[in-house]
This record gives C-alpha cells, structure tokens and sequence, in this order.
C-alpha cells in the first residue's frame, strides 16, 4: 500500500498532461492552490490507512491475492465488507469535512467485476480475465482509479447514435487489430485529476443501434491524447488568496472535471466490454447502487462536521442552551442518522453476485441516496439559521489582519468567545453551504450518483405493487387467506 506521501509523489510522476483551469495550462496541479485541498483530501484514503487504530476499516484483505490492501481497492467479499466500507466513508467524511473522491474507482470496480464476468458467461468473451489482470494490477500499485459514467448527452429527447454531434456520448469511432480507437468527454469527473487511471463505463442502457457506444475500458490518466478542464466551484478564488481562513476548511476540497478523451487508442488488454448493448443497463445500475450507497457514508460524515459547527457557533455565541436551538440540533442529527441508517441497511442486506463479490440491496441504496438529495439541504438550512445573519456578511481575513480596523473588527466581532474562533466557525459553516464545499455536501448530495429522478425511477421498478395489492386484497377478503384454509 502506498503512504500519503508516496501517493502525492506518485502524481507529481504522471506525466505531462493538458489540464486546463480558467483559461490557462496547468502544469503542475499537485501544488496548484485551487486543486491542491482535493489532493489532500483523497491522500487521507492513503494517510488514514497507515494508523493501527483504522486497520480494520482503511484496509481488507484481497480477494485475488490473500494480501493486506486498501479497502478502496476491495472486491467486496460479504455483507460486512458492504458495511465497513459505509463506515470508512462516515469516518473520511468525518476528516475531510468534503468529497475524498476515491470512491467512485472502487464502486467502478466491483460493478465491472460483476458485469464483465456475466457477459463472459452469455457469449464466451474474455472480458473478466482482461479485467482480473488489470485489477491486479489496481491493487498491487494502490492506484486511484477514476470510474467515468457520465456523458454530456446532448440533446436528452434523443439517443447516443441519434445526436446531431456523434461525440457527446463516448464511442467508438475505429476498430483495429491491437485495440481500438475512442472519442467523447466524461463530465462532473470527481477527482479526475488526483487519479492514475480512467476507467470508463457506458452512461446509460442502450439500445442494439447504439453498439459503438456500448464500451467500457481504461486508460492511464497521462495518456497524451486527453484533455482535462477544471470545474470551478463557488469561492474557488479564495484559495488564492494568500491567507486561508476566509476557505472555511483550511486543508481539504473536493474536485470536478470534464476529461475528453480526443481519438484515444485503447489496447483490447484495457476494454472491457465493446458493443454488448444489453449489458449496459446492468453496469449502470450497479455502479449507480454502489455510488447511491457511498453517500449513506460520506455525506453522514461531513454531515458530523455541520452539526458539530453548528452546535459550536451557537456556544460561541452564547445560545447553546436555548430550547428551540436544541431542538434544531436534534432534527439535525435525526436526519443524518437517517441517512446513515439507510447507508447500513442497504450494505447488511447485500447478496452475492455470480462473480463471487457483493452488492448492497439495490432498493434501499436508491431510497438512501433519494433521502440524500433532501437532508443535507434541510440539514444546511437549520445550520444557517443557527448561524445567524453574520454568517453573510462578515470582514474579511484581510480586514482582521488590517493595522486600522482588525482591533475593531475583534472587538465588535466578539461574542462569548474571541471573534477569531467565532469567524472560523462561521467561515466553515459558509463553505459546506454556500461556498466551495457546498459543491460536496449539497451540489452532489442532489446530482452525485444520479439526479433524484434516476433514483425514483429504480425505486418504481423494484417497488413491486402487484405483491403489496395481494397482501391488501387478502386481508380485506377479495383473495383467499392462505394462512387460513377453508375461511
Ligand atoms: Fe466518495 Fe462521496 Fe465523493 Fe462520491 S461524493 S466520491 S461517495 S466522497
Ligand atoms: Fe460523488
């Protein structure tokens, strides 16, 4: 396994690549202010896993190997193995305060593990045996892996093949002996940068005319021929500005991207699926159930962060005790234990697939990831008003820090501690809901893993009505009572 530092030093090895952030080449992102918090937060994956105290949740042991790795690096061997990892997220969430972003590589990988090895067994490919090589690999080396699902998708009235432009879902444009040839972009790419390899996934269920589109592979994050552009977040500016209080979260961001992948050649060694459309389906929700799940963990934990800051502030300003703010501190708890509770259930109740690894109850990771898209926002709101008015409309660092009014600012600023922990603690409260963390905890809380309506729609088809009508028929006598012969 890689240290922190290794895993720093290891993306300072990749080589060049084009990423560009307002308007200019980036050539050295790992020191760049703006992207340099998403780089810590993903290295805590690596750091946390180096303490004795956080074995049994930072590290598990390989499925393909019998050694010790990174959990984010697991083949999930058991329910239990579904839940630690829930709890390893809580617990990143926790450290970080944002997105540690590495989850998305291994919710990639025991989907396509999964996938490949049923559409080997359907038409004899040798998809599972390329992916098994390069999993090998993933493992041994501790890479950060970017799982890349989602397209631009154009015009959403019409499919892939149907686009007026052929590139805004990823395809492929040439076939040949030693591999093949891809083009498109993957969009809202979290942590693309801080990644070592690019594992792309179809978007979507496809139909047979949609066959060249139907493709998932890797490709190491270095290869010459993409082209990286930043997503820039609320705020972002502040990180350049020298003195870091007025961030919030002094160390840690999340990060987006689009990665496009401009005539990419792919060895067959790296594809694992090209052109089996009606598998498609069956990747995307998978990844989707795994990526649904992960925010039962994540979000749980920054979600310990606001509340911890909000029940902080309100100390600070001398309103702890007052009834209604415990009442809001309580709602707020209820709700992110709601959302862990969800998170837990859907791990527990997870089956084994055919290729031996596990998957959480898919139902349940959808209902968990539905109920992610309102609380934290509800959780954000009663923060606020926690907070109070303030928390808009504060001086800035530079104002504190100024020789004619930083005496004033602290003096009127005070409350029932010194104005320097109360701005701290406004200013992290601001970023988690307003401000470059509040892409982390809100932004992606709504469109992370799928908009609302990607979960409704998985929560339609597995509700299972007909069987909840023959229980009401039953009990109301329209059916016979089974239990009750001859009444
Ligand atoms: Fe992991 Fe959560 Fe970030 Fe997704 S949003 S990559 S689950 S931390
Ligand atoms: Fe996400």
């Amino acid at each position: 396994m890689m240290t922190a530092e290794e895993y720093v030093q290891s993306l300072r090895e990749l080589g060049p690549r084009r990423i560009y952030l307002f308007g200019e080449r980036v050539e050295n992102p790992v020191d760049h202010p703006l992207i340099r918090p998403s780089v810590n937060a993903c290295a805590m994956t690596y750091r946390l896993a180096e303490f004795p105290q956080y074995q049994d949740l930072m590290t598990a042991t390989s499925a393909l190997t019998g050694r010790r790795v990174n959990r984010f690096v697991h083949l999930h061997q058991s329910p239990e193995d579904l839940v630690k990892k829930v709890k390893m997220q809580r617990l990143l969430g926790q450290v970080t305060g944002t997105c540690f972003q590495r989850c998305v590589g291994l919710d990639a990988l025991n989907a396509v593990w999964s996938v490949t090895y049923e559409v080997d067994q359907k038409y004899g490919t040798s998809y599972h045996e390329r992916f098994r090589r390069f999993v090998l690999e993933w493992e041994e080396k501790d890479w950060t892996v970017d799982g890349a699902m989602t397209d631009p998708k154009g015009n959403r009235a019409l499919g892939p093949s149907a686009q007026a432009d052929p590139d805004l879902y990823v395809h492929v444009v040439e076939r040949r002996a030693d591999g093949i040839v891809v083009r498109g972009a993957k969009m809202h790419q979290t942590g693309v940068l801080n990644s070592h390899q690019i594992l792309v996934m179809p978007t979507a269920a496809m139909r047979p005319e949609d066959a060249d589109y139907a493709v998932c592979f890797a490709v190491p994050a270095d290869d010459p021929t993409l082209i990286y552009i930043y997503g820039r977040q609320s705020s972002d500016t502040r990180k350049l500005e020298g003195t870091r209080v007025d961030v919030g979260n002094l160390h840690y961001g999340g990060q987006e991207g689009i990665v496009i992948f401009n005539d990419t050649f792919v060895p067959w060694e790296r594809v694992f699926l090209c052109g089996e459309t009606e598998f498609t389906g069956m990747l995307v929700e998978r990844f989707a159930a795994y990526h649904r799940q992960s925010y039962g963990g994540c979000k749980v934990g920054n979600g310990d962060v606001l509340i911890g800051a909000a029940a902080a502030i309100a100390e600070y300003q001398g309103v702890a005790s007052a009834s209604h703010i415990r009442e809001k501190l309580t709602e707020m708890v209820h709700l992110n234990e709601t959302l862990y509770a969800c998170g837990i259930a859907c791990s527990a109740a997870g089956t084994r697939m055919a290729a031996g690894n596990y998957l959480v109850d898919v139902l349940l990771a959808n209902v968990c990831k539905q109920n992610v898209t309102r609380f934290p926002y509800e959780m954000a709101r009663l923060a606020q008003d926690i907070a109070g008015g303030l928390l808009g409309t504060m001086p800035s660092d530079a104002d504190f820090a100024s020789d004619e009014v930083g005496a004033l600012c602290r003096k009127y600023l005070a409350a029932a501690v010194p104005a320097e922990e109360r701005r701290r603690m406004l200013r992290l409260i601001e970023a988690m809901t307003m401000g470059a963390l509040a892409v982390g905890y809100l932004v992606e809380s709504m469109h992370g893993a799928g908009s609302p309506q990607t979960q409704r729609i998985v929560i339609q088809r597995y509700a299972d009505l007909e069987a909840k009508k023959a229980l009401a028929r039953r009990l109301c006598g329209i059916d016979p009572d089974p239990f009750l012969p001859g009444r």
